[in-house]
């Protein structure tokens, strides 16, 4: 019947956005085991969802990284397109993370949306820019961050909106799917696998592999998110270890335990490397071309 999530036995609702249409996109999954919806264009009505949010008067945080070289090269058309797409109409507080507050570039900002430039260390390897997010996203949502808004949204730096990315995404808790990932048998995903890691999975574990360049929820949510993955990392460094994919390996470890109330179709997050797939109707962020010679010398 239209509308059940054939798994959950249940209509699919949806805070924000009320009835979802999953008929409108047969062609792809809607509906996960544990009942949350994986939103496609055309399964949800953005006006309910804009109206809906403007209602609960919300605040919505958007987290960014820009360390080292990341800075110049990716966050300026970040955080332009970000005025142009992410939760327009509504009132935003973006935190960009950055070891030189300086060099940030003035972007116009749209009236009720706010920047605020927090200063971190910059660690020497990449891969400890990467996974210190954890740790810092913890302090700042038990900070002002957390006090300021209701849900947030944590983001990569190396991509831009392409289109509306707005309050239709909101949940307890989101997680992203990745675009290179979303149709891969579940035994090829590429989990941790290191039974001494604290970011493994068991053969057979995983429902969908997550990209950890997108995921949100509630302030109280992302506390847990971030706390478990910086637990994570941390208890990896004490045995020598270090997850597969860095924090993302440890965010998959995170979902898999505790699921996910949201779940983003690759529209939101899509890599224009892939090429066209007719499933991808409207790409809301598109990745930036991988540069590492340059952003990570
Ligand atoms: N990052 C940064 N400076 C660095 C490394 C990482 O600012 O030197 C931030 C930035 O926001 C970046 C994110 O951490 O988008 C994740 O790193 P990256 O995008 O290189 O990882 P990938 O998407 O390739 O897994
Ligand atoms: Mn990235």
């Amino acid at each position: 019947p239209m509308g059940i999530c054939p798994l959950a036995r249940r209509p699919l609702r949806d805070n924000f956005t009320g009835p979802l249409q999953p008929w409108a996109r047969p062609e792809v999954l809607t509906c996960t085991s544990w009942g949350a919806p994986i939103i496609w264009d055309g399964t949800f009505d953005p006006d309910v969802a804009q109206q809906k949010a403007v209602e609960q008067n919300l605040t919505i945080g958007l987290t960014v990284f820009a360390v080292g070289r990341y800075l110049e090269k990716y966050l300026e058309r970040f955080l332009e397109t970000a005025e142009r797409h992410f939760m327009v109409g509504q009132r935003v507080v973006y935190y960009v993370f950055t070891e030189r507050p300086a060099a940030v570039p003035h972007v116009p900002l749209g009236p009720g949306r706010r920047l605020r430039v927090e200063r971190v260390e910059r660690e020497r390897r990449w891969q400890d820019v990467s996974m210190e997010r954890m740790r810092t996203l913890h302090e700042a949502l038990g900070g002002r961050l957390g006090r300021e808004a209701r849900f947030v949204f944590c983001m990569d730096v190396d991509q831009h909106f392409s289109g509306a990315f707005g309050p239709e995404a909101l949940a307890e808790s989101v997680a992203q799917l990745h675009a290179w990932h979303y149709h891969w048998p579940q035994w090829l995903l590429p989990f941790e696998r290191d039974a001494r890691s604290a970011a493994a999975l068991a053969p057979g574990e995983g429902d969908f592999y997550y990209h950890a360049a997108v995921f949100g929820g509630s302030v109280a949510a992302l506390r847990g998110l971030t706390a478990h993955c910086a637990r994570g990392q941390r208890q990896d460094r004490a045995r020598g270890l270090e997850a597969r994919w860095h924090d993302e390996s440890h965010l998959n470890k995170f979902f898999w335990l505790h699921k996910p109330a949201k779940v983003l179709s690759p529209e939101f997050c899509w890599s224009p490397d892939i090429g066209r797939r007719a499933e991808i109707r409207r790409p809301r962020l598109l990745w930036a071309p991988k540069e590492y010679a340059l952003v990570r010398a």
